[in-house]
């Protein structure tokens, strides 16, 4: 049999850097300066450049972005947030953590992202805010979206945790909304080597107000004067000078994914297995390799005794999800079928064209006879 194909390989990812790491971290030890730091304060230069924005804050991770990042915009008790019922829960989770009320809104069939039209069918008078996931590493219409909301007087987050440096008409995730949400969880494009997170923003104001609720709620420059109830959630020093080292791959790592996702194309063209599109304005780059399937889990388990990993992003819409299920305002009937056909194919910068032509022709295999081509 052939040899097994992973569905993540981090570890190859980090031959690159994994000198560089164990040097800047013997460095740290021997300092032993481990919160806050000049890798801290690089990073956050270095990030809030590479996103095109004025201010970036790191924090623990994209949860208490989210969180961080709608309570320094005054969105809480008695707020409804719009949101993209087909996300990771923590798109949700903050918004309840804020202290708002989630509304949860369907997706386009092609690019399974909330356009501005799903946002309009959900306003009401208590809609403050609206989260924009760039599911998968493709951006949401940021353009019909950012229009929507100036001309409403909402709010407009990004939840660009899977899309580190994705693009929208040239500009960058993260950049277009009043701020930009980002997760550094290993597995994501641009990853930490544990927890972390950031926002970014051109809002002096707002900036100052995340690094302080993330921060106790300390008054800048003080160390015992708390305005507001914060939280502990800081990015530290050993992630940061991790982060830092990494970044400059960014860019190439991206690439490799697109390039992947190309052979994919090739090798499932014609059949069944249709990936996710990307449209001509946006730039992906490709956390995932989506493809919506008929017969899912047998697909799935045939790709599994022939040694080749997937995964399913997200089995269940969060308005389905038991802990959310209480804000579901009717069927989404978009996300329920993406739900019920999506599969995750095996992507990383690594991978090679042998190993995407095996996967290619497992799937191609495995797809139910009667509708193995599609008609
Ligand atoms: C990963 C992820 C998050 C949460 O980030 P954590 O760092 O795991 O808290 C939020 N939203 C989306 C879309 C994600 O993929």
């Amino acid at each position: 049999m052939n040899p097994p194909v992973p569905f993540l390989d981090l570890a190859a990812t980090h031959q690159e850097v994994a000198e560089a790491i164990t040097q800047a971290w013997a460095q740290i030890l021997a300092a032993s300066s481990f919160i806050g730091g000049s890798h801290v304060e690089g990073f956050e230069r270095d990030w809030a450049a590479y996103c095109q924005t004025s201010f970036a804050v790191g924090v623990g991770n994209g949860t208490d972005a989210l969180v961080l990042a709608l309570r320094a915009l005054d969105v809480g008790a008695g707020d409804e947030v719009i949101l993209p019922a087909n996300t990771f829960v923590a798109t949700a989770e903050a918004v309840v953590l804020a202290g708002a009320v989630p509304r949860f809104v369907d997706v386009d069939p092609d690019t399974l992202l909330m356009g501005a039209a799903h946002v309009e069918e959900a306003l009401s008078e208590r809609t403050a805010a609206v989260i924009a996931v760039h599911l998968f590493g493709q951006m949401c219409d940021m353009d019909a979206l950012a229009q929507l909301c100036s001309r409403r007087g909402l709010a407009l987050v990004e939840d660009a945790a899977q899309a580190h440096g994705a693009t929208w008409r040239g500009r960058r995730a993260g950049s277009i909304g009043d701020i930009g949400c980002f997760s550094f969880y290993p597995g994501k494009n641009l990853g930490a080597l544990g927890d972390g997170g950031a926002v970014v923003t051109d809002d002096a104001a707002l900036a100052g107000r995340v690094r302080s609720m993330a921060d106790h709620g300390r008054r800048a420059g003080s160390k015992y004067v708390h305005d507001v109830v914060g939280t502990n959630s800081r990015l530290d020093n050993v992630q940061a000078a991790a982060l830092q080292i990494k970044l400059p791959h960014l860019d190439g790592w991206n690439d490799a994914r697109r390039q992947a996702i190309r052979w994919y194309a090739d090798a499932l063209e014609g059949h069944d297995a249709r990936l996710v599109r990307v449209v001509p304005d946006a730039q992906s780059v490709h956390h995932l390799a989506a493809v919506l399937v008929p017969r899912r889990d047998e697909v799935a388990a045939v790709l599994a005794e022939q040694g080749v990993a997937s995964g399913v992003h997200y089995p269940v819409p969060c308005h389905r999800q038991a802990a959310y299920a209480p804000y579901a305002s009717g069927p989404l009937p978009v996300c329920e079928d993406a739900a019920d056909r999506l599969l995750s194919l095996p992507l990383f910068p690594t991978i090679t064209r042998e190993q995407v032509a095996r996967v290619g022709a497992t799937v191609r295999d495995a797809l139910p006879v009667e509708v193995r081509r599609a008609s």
